[in-house]
């Protein structure tokens, strides 16, 4: 296998409209410039992955399958525009599960990617809109970009007071894509 870089992709906020607890496909409205943004991203060599906490399940909102049966359409209408995703990676834990290793910010989902699909972490990039997807870019290694969609106002006031900044902020994720794109990259991860 290969190992490459990826770009770590939040999902509700970053790549769809934040609607709360989207419990089918219907319901999810992706940001047109979603699909440019991971279309230039592939292109560049890097995998593209979604990491998302989806505590929905964990609540009772919607069951296991159904999310899957939503993750395999979006799935879909990415790979129909050209853009195809390289995973998605989900916590399914609501509240009451306890602590566990995979909720952003903790770093779980990014390492088991990054086994199971041969990813160079420190050569990556995290886009999210919360403060705990800047978090979790850190905790993997990667470089962490904040998008100001979804509630990335917000988290960007909140990562101030915290004393905590992304390695870049922008408007939105083709904004991020074009950011990323323009960084050196390491030897061996040019485009492909
Ligand atoms: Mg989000
Ligand atoms: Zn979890």
């Amino acid at each position: 296998m290969t190992i490459r870089p990826a770009v770590f992709l939040d999902r509700d906020g970053t790549l769809n409209e934040d609607t709360g607890y989207p419990a089918d496909f219907r319901q999810v409205h992706i940001f047109p410039d979603a699909f440019e943004a991971v279309r230039r991203l592939k292109r560049a060599g890097f995998a593209a992955v979604v990491v998302t906490h989806q505590s929905g399940v964990g609540r009772g909102y919607f069951s296991a399958a159904a999310l899957d049966e939503l993750h395999r359409r979006f799935a879909a209408a990415f790979a129909r525009r050209g853009a195809a995703l390289d995973g998605i990676y989900a916590c399914l834990h609501g509240p009451d599960d306890g602590p566990c290793d995979c909720a952003k910010p903790q770093p779980g989902l990014g390492f088991r990617a990054a086994r199971e699909l041969g990813l160079d972490l420190r050569a990556s990039f995290m886009i999210g809109d919360k403060a705990a997807d800047v978090l979790f870019g850190r905790a993997i290694g990667a470089s962490a970009v904040l998008v100001l969609t979804g509630y990335g106002r917000g988290a960007s006031s909140e990562l101030a007071a915290r004393g905590v900044l992304p390695a870049h902020t922008a408007e939105g994720i083709l904004a991020a894509a074009a950011w990323i794109l323009g960084q050196e990259r390491p030897p061996g991860h040019g485009p492909v």
